[in-house]
């Protein structure tokens, strides 16, 4: 049976070994164990029920929550040589006779189905005519009530299993559970002595990356100007910041596309199809976007606020980097961004004890922002993952270089002119006076007139706002009030005016490049997206950014050496491994001549 799986894993995948976690868990499912997974994104869990799947007799049930998923796992599975279809709201009645007639010939290795299918009694009349070896429930943490995505029509699950003879394997997987949300599943799936695996949160190709006080606008120039032709998803908290850093991007001439609710279906649906498809690169957008996208070489996710709590974080950021190549996860904080989500929450929540839920979840992604320990270990914390090295060695906070300079001296500056101000006043006026501003503002309530007026005169408004955020971040400064926040010392600002407290702010460096790419790889790029839109399927189905890497470095000359690459299967190479060959071939011989 070993040498089975391992076989399948080459001849389809084209890998040449199991991932951690990934062998013990086929091998629990062709025990006919039900089993539980919890393993991060982008891990390889869908390999897991596909290849039992393909050992057992008859069909695999997949339930998987959304649409647009099931689509890109079953293009994929085809492109690989492996029998799939799905069903859902989005065919019509006659494709969706003809799927179930053929499924119930035993023509498909594994059928995609939506939670929602098993509310219809008629579709249980079906599933007991059928042979099905095993039903697969992906998401699963969505059959929880304590997760974050509940979907009530999962309940039905275990009732269906129920009614079907034999009783097919129950298998359940899961990148977001809690150790509450994972006991959970097998409880509500109504499992039989269930083998539970959980490989942990981590995903060591993420790079997290924090800054604070910063210029954030200028930032992203900077980032892009290195990483543009890189995809990248770029999060704002608002639609409005949306729409501002989507104009900020066309006019430096980059093509970014936007997402958020407050454009129409048509315009998101080709934002999304633009992204997905490799033709435009950037996408701005609010957290409406991004469910349901499994595009894996995303190299980068800014967020350019901070998010309402980790959660939110984590699955964001987790965007980046599924084909488990390195990527960067960038959080640009201010202050401010805490004041956004809190009048967010304020809003939104009427019960007292959820919004102070959500606000503690709110102070702990806050937290994050000002931990000067390893940005990971945090995460991982947060989420309850007990194997946590201390300092991983590629996060903002375990592998800083950037220069440190004094700025004491201004801060000392900043501190006294709040005094001045009676701390009555926000960030901007404090800004404009210490900047020596002639706005009208100013002179009408006579602040040129204070000792403090233009002692920093080298610096633009916009210098001494950052600053300012800088020192509140850093909590050497407060902010009072939510709608207009006013500036108020507290006994680190004391400190620092005293001379007892020195501080220190991080200079950028010149950015690096998320990815290294070579000649090569851009060419097998091109190819891959003209199969793209020639199949009309996105480039990351026909193969990964970690594929083409991989043939970069191998350099294969012929069949042989092709199928030693990593993620080209036979069927693969049959249908495409020719085009990437000539290439390679092409591109040898010119290095050569
Ligand atoms: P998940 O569903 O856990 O987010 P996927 O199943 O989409 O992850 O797999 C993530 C990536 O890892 C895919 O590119 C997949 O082809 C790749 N992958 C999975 N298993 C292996 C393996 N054993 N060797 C190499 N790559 C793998
Ligand atoms: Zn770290």
């Amino acid at each position: 049976m070993l040498a089975d799986i391992e076989n399948i894993l080459e001849k389809y995948y084209g890998f040449s070994s199991f991932r951690k976690g990934q062998k013990e868990l086929i091998e629990s499912i062709l025990m006919a164990k039900d089993t539980v997974a919890v393993m991060p994104t982008g891990s390889g869990k869908s390999l897991c029920y596909q290849i039992p799947a393909l050992v057992f007799e008859g069909v695999t049930i997949v339930i998987s929550p959304l649409i647009s998923l099931m689509k890109d796992q079953v293009d994929a599975l085809k492109e690989m040589g492996i029998k799939a279809t799905y069903i859902n709201s989005s065919i019509s009645t006659r494709e969706l006779k003809e799927r179930l007639a053929k499924t119930a010939a035993g023509e498909y290795k594994l059928l995609y189905i939506a939670p929602e299918r098993l509310n219809s009694s008629r579709f249980l009349n079906l599933l007991q005519q059928l042979k099905i070896a095993m039903i697969a429930v992906d998401e699963a943490h969505c059959v929880s009530q304590w997760g974050h995505d509940f979907r009530p029509s999962y309940l039905n699950i275990s009732r269906i299993v129920e009614q079907l003879n034999p009783r097919p394997i129950l298998t359940a997987f899961t990148a977001t559970a809690t150790p509450a949300v994972k006991n959970d599943i097998s409880t509500q799936l109504k499992m039989k002595d269930p083998k539970i695996y959980s490989t942990g949160f981590d995903r060591p190709n993420l790079s997290f990356k924090l800054r604070k006080g910063i210029d954030k606008d200028q930032f992203l120039k900077d980032y892009l100007k290195v990483n543009s032709e890189q995809p990248g998803i770029i999060y704002a908290a608002t639609r409005k910041e949306v729409n501002r850093i989507y104009e900020l991007l066309s006019d430096l001439n980059y093509e970014a596309g936007r997402y958020h609710a407050g454009l129409s279906e048509e315009q998101r649906t080709d934002a999304q199809e633009d992204f997905i498809y490799d033709k435009i690169k950037i996408v701005v957008a609010t957290n409406a976007f991004g469910m349901g996208i499994d595009k894996s070489n995303v190299r980068f996710v800014i967020h350019y606020n901070m998010p309402k709590n980790m959660e939110s974080y984590y699955q964001e950021a987790g965007r980046a980097g599924r084909d488990g190549e390195p990527a960067d996860c960038i959080l640009l904080y201010a202050p401010g961004d805490k004041h956004i989500q809190k009048f967010l929450i304020e809003q939104v929540e009427s019960s007292s004890k959820r919004k102070e839920e959500h606000l503690n979840k709110l102070q702990q992604m806050v937290d994050y922002c000002h931990t000067s320990k390893c940005l990971r270990s945090y995460i991982l914390n947060y989420f309850g993952d007990s194997k946590v090295a201390q300092s991983c060695g590629n996060c903002s906070n375990c592998n800083d270089d950037r220069e440190l300079k004094d700025i004491t001296v201004e801060a000392q500056k900043i501190l006294s002119c709040v005094y001045r101000l009676d701390q009555r006043w926000g960030i901007t006026v404090t800004a404009k006076v210490l900047a020596g501003s002639k706005s009208q503002k100013i002179l009408e309530s006579n602040f040129d007139s204070l000792s403090t007026y233009n002692i920093m005169p080298d610096y633009t408004i916009k210098e001494i706002k950052n600053l300012i955020n800088l020192l509140i971040a850093d909590d050497y400064l407060s902010q009072s009030g939510a709608k207009y926040p006013l500036l108020k010392l507290n006994k680190k600002s004391y400190q620092i005016m005293n001379g007892e407290l020195k501080v220190e702010k991080r200079m950028e460096k010149e950015q690096q490049k998320v990815s290294e790419d070579s000649e090569l790889f851009i060419i097998l790029k091109s190819v891959r997206k003209e199969i793209s839109q020639k199949e009309g399927v996105p480039p990351y189905i026909i193969f990964h950014d970690s594929t083409l890497k991989d043939m970069c470095r191998i350099l294969p000359q012929d069949r042989a050496e092709m199928l030693k690459v990593s993620g080209v299967g036979e069927v693969k190479f049959e249908r495409y491994g020719q085009q990437f060959l000539d290439e390679i071939l092409e591109n040898i011989n010119s290095q050569k001549g």
